[in-house]
């Protein structure tokens, strides 16, 4: 289960958006009518930002979720009175389990099998809104239009409210259990976003607020991943070398440097394979994630790196040293065919205090790993100062 300071951190952004464009609806009396009328070319302008940057990423999921809300606009907009009515009922049970149904397909690019596949799917349910625009029918109207609760949700039918509440819940556990987390939470808030502009669809810009609303979260979603993807390492969720080194030219005068290698790593790989190698750097970075005093960085492969900004080298050394003892005794549970088995793994470390002969950072770096090939060649699982 998804821990509840994460759950509360990947919400913030979103509610933040949400909160304020429903504000904005609520209070629309006191915006100026120029940036009143701008309000529908903005949705316009946002919604053409968001597709070709969820394009430029290969992000179908967004472009499957602001795709219906450009058709739905459109339509909402230009078609005659009772038209548009049947849109708007339909729409509003239709696009929340749209959106979660794309939620969960993986993301395997838009010319692929699977992406045809959501092509169809998307012009299916398009199809079938256009078939009931153009065809009333009146079991639907009395399906739309079915008494469920006592209380009264117009412009919303009670099934729209019921599907709503299932597509919710169904986002909530998966903001609990599920992995991708700053999908999920940003999902749930579009989802809010969106039945709050439908249900105050009587303010005269209750749409597009609601809409944009949406927008700017996919919108910040794909710049939030799109820095996840260049600062982080993709196997062990450390920082990558890109933010390494720019962490590097912020360092003050004073700070110490490890450099840290796994030891006899071709070994276990050759032993276990290369996924229980994965497995392994997944859990070594788990530790090197919690290191004191410093922050840890995946340099590359089996090596890694850790700053410690504004520490002494004997303060750094212990914190090293903990660390160095901590994976040494965690054992790790290869699954086997008969038992499972428990493996020690060990790292080495090279550490070494900033110095004014240096040029930059990455000299200290040099030395630490000259001090990291004394601590192989005098035995591994030591941490060793550089001189
Ligand atoms: P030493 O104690 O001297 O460091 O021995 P070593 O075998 O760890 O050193 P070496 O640098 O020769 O081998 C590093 C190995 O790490 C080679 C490669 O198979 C493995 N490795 C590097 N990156 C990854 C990775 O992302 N996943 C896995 N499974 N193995 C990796
Ligand atoms: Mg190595
Ligand atoms: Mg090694």
């Amino acid at each position: 289960m998804n821990s509840l300071k994460l759950i509360a951190l990947n919400f913030t952004i979103p509610i933040v958006v949400g909160v304020f464009f429903f504000l904005l609806n609520i209070y629309q009396t006191y915006l100026s009518d120029y940036i009143l009328s701008i309000v529908p070319f903005l949705f316009y302008l946002l919604a053409t930002i968001v597709l070709v940057v969820s394009w430029h990423f290969n992000r179908t999921k967004f472009i499957f979720a602001i795709l219906p809300l450009i058709l739905f606009y459109a339509s909402f907009s230009f078609l005659p009175q009772d038209k548009s009515r049947v849109v708007f009922e339909l729409f509003s049970f239709i696009y929340p389990v749209h959106l979660l149904i794309f939620l969960l397909f993986k993301e395997r690019g838009l010319f692929t099998l699977w992406g045809y596949l959501k092509i169809l799917l998307f012009l299916t349910e398009v199809g079938i809104v256009a078939w009931f625009v153009e065809f009333p029918n009146q079991l639907l109207a009395e399906i739309l239009g079915a008494k469920i609760f006592a209380f009264n949700l117009v412009p919303l039918s009670d099934i729209s409210f019921v599907t709503g509440v299932v597509v919710l819940l169904v986002m909530l556990l998966l903001v609990l259990f599920g992995h991708l987390l700053i999908y999920y939470a940003s999902y749930v808030v579009i989802l809010i976003s969106f039945y709050l502009g439908f249900y105050f669809v009587k303010y005269p810009h209750a749409l597009e607020h609601s809409f944009i609303a949406i927008e700017l979260i996919v919108l910040i979603l794909l710049v939030r991943e799109a820095y996840r993807l260049a600062y982080f390492d993709e196997l062990t969720s450390l920082p990558g070398r890109r933010a390494l080194i720019e962490d590097m030219a912020k360092l003050g005068r004073k700070y110490s440097l490890a450099m840290v290698d796994i030891d006899f790593f071709k070994k276990f790989n050759d032993t276990y394979g290369h996924d229980t190698g994965d497995e392994v750097l997944k859990m070594v970075a788990t530790k090197l994630a919690e290191v004191g005093g410093g922050k840890a960085y995946r340099y590359g492969g089996e090596e890694f790196t850790i700053l410690f900004p504004s520490r002494e080298l004997d303060e750094s050394y212990i914190f090293a040293d903990i660390l160095r003892e901590n994976i040494a005794t965690s054992p790790f549970i290869v699954r086997g065919k008969k038992a499972n088995k428990k493996i020690f793994i060990n790292i080495s470390v090279g550490i070494v205090q900033s110095s004014s002969k240096d040029n930059d950072p990455f000299d200290a770096m040099k030395r630490a790993d000259k001090a990291l090939y004394k601590a192989k060649e005098s035995g591994r699982n030591k941490v060793v100062k550089a001189k």
